[in-house]
């Protein structure tokens, strides 16, 4: 079957933009089943002709102080079911200490993690990227899941990783 990868982070650091910017224009087949599982869609998607499925954990109340048990709740399931998680970081706010959670939602999986550092609309925005290296997961890739910078460069990685 095709690798999954798992897309985490707290909300609104811009995970759903960041899969329909990688599902482009093609038409996204939700594969789970709606009001089972309605935290966590599946998407197929696919990269240098690299096929693998993409799940986002979504569908949370923006605005929620900490992390909400629900979606660590959700976020460990999907990182469980996952081969790699990709871990969404809003890269203008910084690591917060719901990212801290998550992080460690990550470590205890034991799956490989890819960071991607979001919202590096700019040049200039690439060094608030550069200071998630903190984190100690690895190099934090900038991107801008809005406007489409650098997630190329991403995916070039992610599928690598699959
Ligand atoms: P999610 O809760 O993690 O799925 O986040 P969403 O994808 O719903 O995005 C939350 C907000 O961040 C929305 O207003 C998005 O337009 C915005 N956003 C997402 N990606 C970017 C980005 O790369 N740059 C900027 N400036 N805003 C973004
Ligand atoms: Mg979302």
């Amino acid at each position: 079957s095709w690798p999954t990868v798992a897309i985490v982070g707290r909300p609104n650091v811009g995970k759903s933009t960041l899969v329909n910017r990688i599902l482009g224009r093609r038409e996204a087949v939700v594969l789970d089943e709606p009001g089972v599982t309605r935290d966590r869609v599946t998407y197929e998607a696919q990269w240098n002709g690299r096929d693998f499925h993409l799940v986002d954990t979504g569908g949370w109340d923006v605005g929620v102080k900490g992390l909400d048990k629900a979606v660590a709740q959700q976020a460990e399931i999907a990182i469980s079911l996952a081969d790699v998680a990709l871990f969404v970081v809003d890269a203008n706010v910084g690591a917060t200490a719901s990212d801290e959670e998550m992080m460690r939602l990550l470590r205890s999986s034991k799956k490989p993690v890819i960071l991607a550092a979001n919202k590096v609309d700019s040049e200039r925005a690439e060094a608030d990227a550069a200071a998630l290296w903190n984190l100690g997961l690895g190099e934090p890739y900038p991107i801008s899941a809005l406007h489409g910078r650098g997630v190329g460069d991403l995916l070039d990685v992610l599928v690598q990783a699959l």
